[in-house]
């Protein structure tokens, strides 16, 4: 039988994670908070071209307005930890959260 995934804290107390699990591209304004919070360097903003698909944004300004639409994507999903802070700043409800079963 599966269970979730927990840990065991210093105190003794057991703590379940819940790990990034889907980001709703339809909701997000990409305001970049989430990524803020995140200490994991889970999250990558991305710009969305004429066509609908994701582009790199660079560093240059003007390349940046290009871009009609900002959107938070989930670049590095095995890098997190399962804090569940860019869901509790998103303004959007964008996030979707899970345990993991091992
Ligand atoms: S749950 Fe925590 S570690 Fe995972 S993406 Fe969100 S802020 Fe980053
Ligand atoms: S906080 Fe929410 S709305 Fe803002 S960029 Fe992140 S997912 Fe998108």
């Amino acid at each position: 039988m599966s269970h979730p995934f927990s840990v065991i804290l210093p105190s003794g107390e057991a703590w379940i994670p819940h790990f990034v699990d889907s980001l709703d591209e339809q909701k997000c304004i990409g305001c970049g908070r989430c990524f803020r919070v995140c200490s994991r360097g889970v999250l990558q903003l991305l710009g969305i071209d004429e066509a609908g698909d994701h582009v790199p944004l660079d560093d240059d300004d003007e390349e940046e307005d290009e871009h009609e639409k900002k959107v938070m994507t989930i670049a590095h999903r095995g890098l997190c930890v399962g804090c569940t802070a860019c869901a509790k700043i998103c303004p959007k409800g964008c996030y979707t959260h899970a345990a993991a079963q091992v």
